[in-house]
Parts: C-alpha cells; sequence; structure tokens
C-alpha cells in the first residue's frame, strides 16, 4: 500500500482553474439589426425606393415652410384628422387671437394633404395660451377632436414660455437632433411623430416623422417590418436612410402613400417601385 500523500503545512493548496465567466453579450440594437437584415437580403432596396419616388414625384428640397411654434401648433392641429381640417382650425385660432407679428407664409409642398394656408398674421400665442378653455375648444371646433386638443395646445405654448421666456423654439436648432426630439415629447401629447415634424420641417433636422400613409407604403414595400408599431419605425428609419436624404424621404413616402399607394385600392399599375414591392410580390427583391 503506499503511503498516503500528506501536504506540508504551509504549503500552497493546488490552485483550480478559475471558472470561466460567461461572456456578456451586448444586446444588439434592434433597429440596426433590421438595417442589416435589408441590406443582407434586399440590397440597395431604400435607394431604390427613394429613387423611384423622386423620379415620379421630383426633387424634395428642404425649405422652412413656418415659425417652429406656428409649426407645433399647426401639427397639434393635423392630429387624427385631415390636414384640410388643421387649416380650418389654424385659421380660426388667426381671427379669434389675432396678433400685431408679420404674415407667415406657409409653404407646404407635396407633403402637405392641405392646400396652404393664406399670408396672415400668425396667432397671439399669449391669447391663446391664456384664453378660457371652453372658448379656445369652440374656435378650435373645425378642426375636429377640439376638447383633446384645446388643453394640449395651452399645455404647449405654457411650457415654451416658462421654460424659454416667450413663446421661441429656435433653441431647438442648436441642439442635437434626438435630443431636441426628447425634449418636444417630453411635452403631455407631443409623441415622436408631432416632433419630428417640426424637427424636419424647422430645421431640416434628419429624423424622420411616420403618419399613417408612410407607415403603410413603409410596411407594404417591406421597408419596415410588418410588426414593427409606428413608435419603432421612427427609430428604424434613422439606420435607413441617410441623413441627407431623411426629409425627401419623408415627404415622398406620405405623398405616394396619398396619391398611388392608398389605404384602399393601391394603384400598382401605375407605381414606379412596383418592382421591389413585397405587397405585390412576397419574393420581390
Ligand atoms: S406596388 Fe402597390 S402596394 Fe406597393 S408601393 Fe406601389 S402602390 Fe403601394
Amino acid at each position: 500500500m503506499s503511503p498516503k500523500t500528506v501536504a506540508k503545512p504551509g504549503a500552497a493548496a493546488a490552485k483550480k482553474p478559475a471558472a470561466k465567466k460567461p461572456v456578456k453579450r451586448k444586446p444588439q440594437d434592434p433597429n440596426k439589426q433590421w438595417a442589416n437584415y435589408l441590406r443582407r437580403y434586399r440590397p440597395g432596396l431604400t435607394p431604390f425606393v427613394l429613387d423611384g419616388l423622386e423620379e415620379r414625384y421630383g426633387r424634395q428640397e428642404w425649405h422652412r415652410t413656418m415659425d417652429p411654434v406656428s409649426e407645433i401648433i399647426l401639427t397639434i392641429l393635423t392630429q387624427n384628422t385631415a390636414d384640410t381640417n388643421a387649416e380650418k382650425a389654424y385659421e380660426a385660432l388667426r381671427r379669434a387671437y389675432p396678433s400685431n407679428l408679420a404674415p407667415e407664409v406657409h409653404t407646404p409642398g407635396i407633403g402637405w394633404g392641405g392646400t396652404g394656408l393664406p399670408d396672415a398674421a400668425p396667432p397671439d400665442w399669449t391669447l391663446v395660451e391664456h384664453a378660457q378653455l371652453p372658448e379656445l375648444i369652440d374656435v378650435i371646433r373645425p378642426g375636429g377632436l377640439a376638447p383633446q386638443k384645446a388643453p394640449r395646445l395651452q399645455a404647449t405654448l405654457r411650457r415654451i414660455r416658462e421654460e424659454r421666456g416667450s413663446y421661441n423654439l429656435e433653441f431647438l436648432g442648436d441642439m442635437p437632433p434626438l435630443e431636441a426630439r426628447d425634449w418636444l415629447t417630453s411635452i403631455d401629447g407631443i409623441g415622436k411623430k408631432t416632433a419630428s415634424i417640426v424637427l424636419a420641417f424647422c430645421f431640416g433636422a434628419p429624423v424622420m416623422a411616420v403618419d399613417r400613409h408612410v407607415e403603410r407604403v413603409s410596411k407594404r414595400l417591406g421597408l419596415i417590418p410588418e410588426k414593427a408599431t409606428a413608435d419603432q419605425a421612427h427609430d428604424m428609419y434613422l439606420e435607413l436612410v441617410e441623413p441627407e436624404r431623411m426629409y425627401a424621404a419623408h415627404v415622398l413616402l406620405i405623398h405616394h402613400g396619398r396619391a398611388i399607394c392608398h389605404a384602399q385600392r393601391p394603384e400598382h399599375d401605375i407605381c414606379p417601385v412596383r418592382d421591389r414591392c413585397r405587397m405585390v410580390s412576397a419574393k420581390a427583391p
């Protein structure tokens, strides 16, 4: 029988190899993941769509259409209603609360679904903010959803005045776009869509506003996944479109949704991007 090996007192015990820590993988950003998927399996889809729409509807250059405070109020008025109704409500504000400010010239281009506002001074924002709520509701009633929108208009104007000392949002143009979007969405009733419209149209910021037209067209083409919410689509687009084409992408997609890719009976036959549309063929490249 072999003698037992006895460890010498004081001798170091043999070290067990340290258990390997599991490597924690950073979860991949789902927006980047989707952009990579499209790049791999449907290469060139985004430029194909934007080039095709641009050829049909013309090149879209950014130009400011309104002052940012007017833009945010007009955009709130468009929420869940047609742009033509928002125009009626905005004009009613101008009449009910006139100001001595310089006339604003509304030059909306093809991204706008109304006829454009006549040249006139913007409303007096102090009067709008401090109006009696029932009165303000009556004034903007022609635009629809007045009981929800009137308090939203006042809360927005109050927040701007309290934080900035006046009704002025020009400071947003000096902020990084996503920080500016966060600032706006921290106001009750302002979501990514409204915030992105203000930033894109007033400052040419590379953020995407996804309304129902943009969402519908994008899902049919397969630019964004069917299951993505509009909220998610706002951020997906930041990975899909080059910043310098973001404004044009919004305007072209929204216009295409109104002109050809209607919710009911889209006109595939005359569509400039049908060759790569997943609604026309599930195997479209
Ligand atoms: S092919 Fe039809 S569904 Fe596809 S984008 Fe064009 S109009 Fe819309």
